[in-house]
């Protein structure tokens, strides 16, 4: 299965991307710690990234997209996965189905982890990244509903968006979320 999930910092993207993809069998793909990961290890990616993922802004599109098309055409990618954090706005997702077109893919379901911005707000300070400082928290969810929101309504009309009420039990959400995706493939 390839999917997308979407969501504001805070969102759930991560906890319940990584349980999905456990559960589906599929490779986690997630920009943001991709990202971080190169930053930490000072490579050129790194380097490149670091001043916007330090400052909460949005890494430019030639280097995201690049580095999608890439992760993308790797070997465990082949059979399907799950993107988190990509894509971040109605461009990138315009791009993806491009990529996706030259593959001979198709991707099956855009999850949108839906959660008010209180809760966006006071999950991201509870966890304390870097990346979680709160001015950069909120330049992040102001980012999110500029840019990501826009996403939903490019994979609207297109029948591929998966709403998801994102204010419950983790594990709810993950019933929730196989239980969906199970019954759209029945
Ligand atoms: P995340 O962990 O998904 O919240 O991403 C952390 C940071 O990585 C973001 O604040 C951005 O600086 C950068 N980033 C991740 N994904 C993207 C993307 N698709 N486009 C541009 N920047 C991104």
């Amino acid at each position: 299965m390839r999917l997308v999930i979407l969501g504001g910092p805070g969102a759930g993207k991560g906890t319940q991307g990584r349980m999905l993809c456990e559960n589906l069998s599929i490779p986690w793909i997630a920009t943001g710690e991709i990202f971080r990961n190169a930053i930490a290890t000072d490579t050129e990616l790194g380097r490149q990234a670091a001043p916007y993922v330090e400052k909460g802004e949005l890494v430019p599109d030639p280097i995201t997209i690049e580095l999608i098309r890439h992760r993308l055409t790797e070997a465990d990618a082949r059979d399907g996965w799950l993107l988190d954090g990509y894509p971040r706005t109605a461009f990138q997702a315009e791009e993806l189905d491009f990529l996706l077109h030259d593959l001979g893919q198709e991707l099956d379901w855009a999850i949108w982890l839906d959660a008010p911005v209180p809760i966006l707000m006071q999950r991201s300070l509870d966890r304390s990244r870097e990346d979680d400082a709160p001015e950069i928290v909120r330049r992040r969810i102001d980012l999110f509903h500029q840019r990501t929101i826009p996403i939903t309504e490019y994979y609207e009309p297109r029948h591929k968006l998966l709403r998801i009420d994102a204010n419950r039990l983790v594990e709810d959400i993950q019933q929730d979320l196989l239980d969906r995706l199970k019954a759209k493939h029945l």
